[in-house]
């Protein structure tokens, strides 16, 4: 068997399709263009691409975009002054910092963040917004587990019932999809670096997200046959080469559907946050 293979590409076109005609119709009903604010700080190359990226993704389609590209040397008062202007100003729907944050302020980061309006969390980190997710009622969801679960809608992949494994803990990939999956329906598993017999449980997985930042780390015999996997790893083992957290050659052969790195869920991370930025202009307009 080989698997369908999920680009990311032909996903994020549709995403940000449909956040292009929202766009257009919150301009032509409410005279509003949804702006968003990215934050970077420091000269990490590889956030200045993620935000040059970010940004022409926003020109495309028509969000006003402000890139606020601040010194290395910036202070935590300085960072928080930043958000309280972006949170006063009305052109501005979304605010997000680009992370990681460089050392000198890295310590900080939970107070920068929580120092976003909740309405303007375009990247969903904030308490208010975790806890909104947790409780069943979602407003803006972190846009990579979304991702993950629109690409899977648009699939067609039923989640309804499906047991589904997820390899990953953290707070901006492995906890909101367990929120995600099970808002669907689905019955999650949630492993970490301490779950003990991990091939038992992801051979369980109709559904199984990789989200651990272990190049090729699930095997072939990791993978119940049909299933469809999801890789959410980006993983640099060479300059110019990027893998994902699973060995794609030979779960292609297992799985029923997978998603490839590069090419894949990386893709439907930036399309997400176009439709985090219109959903940031609708709850502020409460339309
Ligand atoms: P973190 O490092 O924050 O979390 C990794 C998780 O994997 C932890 O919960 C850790 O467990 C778990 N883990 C590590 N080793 C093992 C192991 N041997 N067995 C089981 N679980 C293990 O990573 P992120 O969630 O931020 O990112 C995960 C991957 O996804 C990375 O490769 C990252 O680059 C990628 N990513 C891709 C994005 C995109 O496509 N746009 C966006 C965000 C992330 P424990 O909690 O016990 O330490």
């Amino acid at each position: 068997m080989s698997a369908k293979i999920l680009y990311g590409k032909d996903f994020a076109a549709q995403i940000k399709e449909s956040a292009r005609t929202e766009v257009d119709k919150l301009k032509n009903q409410f005279n509003v263009t949804p702006g968003l604010a990215v934050i970077i700080v420091g000269e990490n190359p590889a956030s200045q691409v993620y935000v040059r990226n970010k940004h022409k993704t926003c020109e495309e389609l028509g969000i006003k975009s402000e890139v606020v590209a601040l010194p290395e040397t910036t202070t935590k008062e300085e960072l928080l002054a930043k958000i309280d202007a972006l949170n006063a100003d009305k052109t501005i729907h979304g605010i997000l910092v680009q992370l990681p944050l460089p050392e000198a302020v890295k310590a900080h980061s939970d107070e920068i963040l929580n120092r976003i309006d909740p309405l303007k969390d375009v990247d969903g980190f904030h308490p208010m917004n975790v806890g909104k997710l947790v409780t069943g009622t979602p407003a803006l969801v972190p846009c990579t587990p979304a991702g993950c679960i629109e690409m899977l809608d648009l699939a067609g992949i039923e989640i309804d019932g499906k047991r589904a494994v997820i390899i990953g803990r953290s707070n901006i990939v492995g906890k909101p999809m367990l929120h995600l999956l099970m808002a669907r329906h689905a019955t999650v598993t949630v492993c970490h670096s301490h779950t003990k017999n991990l091939p038992e449980i992801t051979r369980e997985a109709e559904i199984l997200v990789a989200a651990m930042g272990k190049p090729k780390f699930v095997t072939a015999d990791m993978i119940r046959p049909g299933a469809v996997v999801v890789d959410v790893g980006i993983n640099r083992i060479a300059p110019k080469k990027l893998v994902g957290d699973v060995d794609f050659d030979a779960a292609v052969e297992v799985a029923s559907a997978i998603t490839p790195v590069p090419g894949g869920v990386g893709l439907l991370t930036v399309a997400m946050l176009m439709k985090n930025v219109v959903t940031a202009a609708k709850l502020q307009l409460g339309v």
